[in-house]
């Protein structure tokens, strides 16, 4: 258990089993929503979206870490490598005229999943992300999103 943890007893962890390549039932992530993986960071399309920012990135490290306040410092760089490519995947598959990240650590700072993650949001003018609410999406509605950046990514790097 890390520092400040909220995570319960025997917390089954969601990202810990997408990043050993557990395929999560129903609408939770698949293998295929995984858009960039490496040693230290996966990246894939996150399961829950905002109307007008559909196909937004969670970046996770391969390590559980729960939150800001246990996470090594070497990870955090590898986080926002992979952040910054997956920005320059979305500039230009997207052609959104704006990126931005956000991260949240515990219940009061809207933390949901008990696993590190950094947000990575495609923005548009005039998007009103702070202002609208997030959906549950189907699978197949993200594979569009997660071939143009896993294609983007293999091409560039
Ligand atoms: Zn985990």
């Amino acid at each position: 258990m890390g520092l400040y943890s909220h995570a319960p007893e025997g917390y089954e962890c969601p990202f810990c089993q997408i990043v050993s390549g557990v395929e999560r039932p129903n609408h939770g992530t698949k293998q295929c929503d995984i858009v960039y993986q490496n040693d230290h960071v996966t990246a894939f399309i996150a399961s829950k979206w905002w109307p007008n920012n559909k196909g937004h990135v969670l970046v996770v490290p391969n390590l559980h870490f729960e939150g800001i306040y246990d996470l090594e410092l070497a990870c955090a760089t590898e986080i926002h490598r992979a952040a910054k490519i997956v920005a320059l995947a979305m500039k230009s598959t997207y052609r959104c005229s704006g990126i931005s990240t956000r991260q949240h650590n515990e219940p009061d700072g809207n933390q949901d999943v008990w696993h590190y993650h950094l947000h990575v949001y495609p923005r548009y003018k005039d998007d009103n992300l702070y202002q609208t609410r997030s959906y549950q999406t189907e699978p197949d509605e993200r594979q569009p999103y997660a071939r143009k950046l896993r294609d983007w990514i293999e091409a560039n790097s």
